[in-house]
């Protein structure tokens, strides 16, 4: 089983979807390449916003 991978575009990695926290349904940095946030970013932003 071929790994799926994702794009952060908070900081612009490609990272196995395992460590995605969330998807943009409609964005896709490549074909078959779905663009999202990944658990790290996420968990900075959500310190950031307090
Ligand atoms: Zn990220």
């Amino acid at each position: 089983m071929k790994e799926v991978m994702m794009y952060c575009v908070s900081c612009c990695r490609m990272l196995p979807i395992a460590q995605s926290h969330s998807l943009y349904k409609t964005g896709f940095y490549k074909h078959n390449v779905p663009a999202g946030v990944c658990k790290e970013c996420q968990s900075a932003l959500l310190v950031h916003r307090k």
